[in-house]
């Protein structure tokens, strides 16, 4: 066949070009991920194997090989997996399939040099990690059980060749032509090569052969120890073993925030998990569709499959980790994970196990357990929405912050509380500087109560579910609070609601189909108005969520509370005339939707009335 030469996608170009300009401190990391690329192709191998063992052909070797040469300046990884076809090569080499590329982009451009490796980093780049240290890569590649062979060259910029070639043996050899640059020289230099590869391959399952070093030895011999990690005793294994190993399943360039390495035994299922929380959340989470959720799973130490999400919670998606089932067939499928009730027992007590070791970590490491809130807080409100199994022990993992940002847990909380406080208050908001200062916390404030304010995007979900902790009822400052009526003060405001009936009407009919009611309050301290659920007891904040998500919602018409002890109040009702009366009812309406973080319907209409409102004092 004649050579084909295509070029990348664009996103790849942008994305190589970063990769090149970003990773220069990080050189290391090719090696790693093209021996975990070949390591990923000799499982692969292995796992077809068991169907087939043809496959294997006269080569029963499953290896890795990595091998240097100083005169071609030349470093080539080689393994005896599945390989790729021709149409594979195209597909995995010269396209991106992974969802989120365009976002990895666009953050990356606003990136600092640090931030890009390490997001760069969470995307795994994989493959095109080749080119930070090549200007030229070479792949020679043969699948399993077929004739012919492919081999696939690019420099890495613009354009990559595609041919077919002679190929006898199964799999793919890596060739990286290094660049002529001082700092690659090192991966011509057998020791430092090893070194590297201990260094992070240790315990990759896959042997990695090297040629043998004395000056009359022929042949390869392994230079790692090709024990898988999780199969070791956790006592053998050291804080340093675990965080390599994070950082290779991962990517990531930090090492993780915590992990927890199992071996569980019950009497319906047997697995060993080791589990790892990043430190940061992939900057993906958020997706529709989060790229890299799920685990590794392993049958019986033979690798089944990337990204088995069957095993946790939807919250825990930033989870990663290595899970391996003594007792699922080795021929499992995803669609046969779905149904197989195996599945829900170890997902069960996965979760069980994450929440633990968080637990623990809040409790021992309360620091650290801060910055995990800081990136997971609000995946982790979602399982305390969702996960209702697990509800107890997800309640004390929660954090908030109350009306003076302090940080606290709901035990805080609860042991903060001031005498004759019964309830744990709080307050909803999409905005965090309008709820501290809302109206709707004064009285609270004024006897010393801490507010919850509550300004996640998953807050008002969580709480809906969220009745009691510890015995204490939960209770929106926005609604009607019998604990904290003053029964004086309370008579008045109905009195004068009696006395001024004809004014409030006459407030109604100014603002029209923007309330549905206007009363007195009692509530309020220091604000003369605010706004509270109207009849469809739609919070404005819900309203607010629900009209984004374009959902279909009833016009929203909230009700307007007056503070009669209020001057503006007291203004308003003493007004005789008409249009200063119907301005400063507006106006009054206006600030209540602007305290609790909504918009005004005309800034400009407001601004004038104000205006007029001060000159006529
Ligand atoms: P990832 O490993 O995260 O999928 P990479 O960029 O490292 O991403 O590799 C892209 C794809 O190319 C792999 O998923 C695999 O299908 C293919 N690939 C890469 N290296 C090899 C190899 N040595 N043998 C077989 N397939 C490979
Ligand atoms: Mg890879």
């Amino acid at each position: 066949m004649a050579t084909k030469t295509a070029t990348f996608k664009a996103e790849i170009k942008e994305l190589m070009n970063l990769i090149a300009h970003s990773m220069y401190s990080d050189q290391d990391v090719f090696l790693r991920e093209l021996i975990s690329n070949g390591a990923d192709a000799l499982e692969k191998m292995r796992l077809k194997a068991l169907d087939d063992a043809s496959l294997y052909g006269d080569e029963q070797d499953l290896s890795i090989y990595v091998d240097m040469n100083k005169e071609a300046r030349t470093i080539t990884i080689r393994d005896t997996g599945i390989g790729m076809s021709q149409a594979e090569v195209v597909e995995h080499l010269g396209t991106v399939a992974k969802s989120g590329t365009k976002a990895l982009l666009n953050e990356l451009k606003s990136a600092n040099n640090e931030e890009q490796s390490s997001l760069i980093g969470q995307f795994g780049v994989g493959f095109y990690s080749a080119f930070v240290v090549a200007d030229r890569v070479t792949v020679k590649t043969k699948k399993a059980g077929e004739d012919t062979a492919t081999q696939w060259e690019s420099d890495g910029v613009e354009k990559y060749q595609t041919e077919t070639i002679e190929k006898t043996s199964r799999g793919t050899e890596v060739i990286l032509h290094l660049r002529e640059e001082e700092s690659v020289n090192k991966f011509l230099e057998d020791w430092q090569v090893r070194q590297i590869i201990t260094n992070w391959s240790n315990h990759l399952a896959a042997p990695v052969m090297m040629a043998k070093t004395g000056d009359d030895e022929e042949g390869y011999e392994q230079v790692n120890d090709a024990q898988a990690l999780w199969t070791m005793r956790p006592k053998d294994i050291s804080d340093e073993d675990y965080q390599k190993f994070y950082q290779m399943i991962s990517h990531d360039f930090n090492d993780a925030l915590v992990y927890d390495h199992k071996h569980m035994q019950s009497v319906n299922t047997e697995f060993t998990s080791l589990l790892f929380v990043p430190k940061k959340a992939p900057m993906d989470m958020y997706f529709r569709d989060y790229s890299k959720k799920g685990l590794k799973l392993y049958v019986q130490r033979v690798f089944i499959m990337d990204e088995a999400d069957q095993f946790l919670p939807s919250y825990l998606r930033f989870v990663k980790g290595v899970i391996d089932c003594e007792d699922l067939p080795l021929n499992v499928s995803r669609e046969i994970l779905q149904t197989n009730p195996k599945t829900k027992a170890i997902k069960a007590s996965i979760t069980k196990n994450i929440l633990k070791m968080l637990a623990k970590l809040a409790d021992k490491q309360p620091e650290d357990y801060r910055s995990f809130w800081s990136e997971f807080g609000p995946v982790m409100k979602e399982g305390a929405a969702q996960d209702l199994a697990n509800k107890d022990v997800l309640m004390p993992l929660l954090r908030f912050i109350d009306q003076n940002d302090a940080q606290l847990s709901l035990s805080d909380y609860v042991a903060q509380m001031k005498s004759g406080q019964e309830k744990i208050y709080y307050l909803v908001s999409d905005n965090p500087q309008a709820a501290k200062h809302s109206p709707h916390i004064e009285r609270y404030a004024s006897k010393g109560y801490q507010v919850l304010i509550l300004t996640d995007r998953v807050d008002p979900f969580l709480m809906n579910t969220m009745k009691e902790f510890e015995g204490k009822p939960f209770h929106n400052v926005a609604e009607k609070d019998e604990a904290m009526t003053d029964e004086t003060l309370e008579k008045e405001t109905e009195k004068a609601q009696e006395e001024h009936k004809s004014d409030i009407e006459r407030v109604k009919s100014v603002l029209d189909t923007q309330v549905s009611e206007v009363r007195f309050t009692s509530r309020l301290v220091n604000a003369p108005s605010s706004i509270v659920a109207g009849k469809d007891a739609l919070t404005p904040h819900m309203h607010r969520l629900m009209k984004e998500a374009g959902q279909p919602v009833p016009s929203f018409q909230p009700i307007l509370e007056l503070n009669p002890q209020h001057a503006l109040v007291k203004r308003l009702l003493a007004e005789t005339a008409d249009v200063k009366f119907e301005m400063i009812a507006q106006v009054l309406f206006d600030q209540a939707m602007m305290s609790d973080g909504g918009q005004v319907s005309d800034p400009n209409v407001f601004i004038q009335s104000m205006n007029e409102l001060m000159a006529s004092q």
